[in-house]
């Protein structure tokens, strides 16, 4: 799947994806021993400025 996204920063397209995982990742909030979700980055290859973040797995914030 291609990505079109752009850098609003310095306005190049080449967008790389990167994973943060360990002690990085987003908790659910209240819920203590859940485990968390890796986060998604997806970050320019030129200037490293990160376009948008987003959680691996979602489905873990849903309230229950
Ligand atoms: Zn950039």
């Amino acid at each position: 799947m291609r990505d079109n996204a752009r850098c609003p920063d310095c306005g190049h397209t080449e967008i790389g994806k990167g994973k943060l995982s360990g002690y990085a990742t987003l908790t659910p909030k209240g819920k203590i021993f859940s485990m968390g979700s890796a986060i998604i980055a997806d970050v320019c290859t030129n200037c490293g400025y990160i376009i948008k973040m987003r959680v691996e797995r979602p489905e873990k914030f849903k309230d229950r």
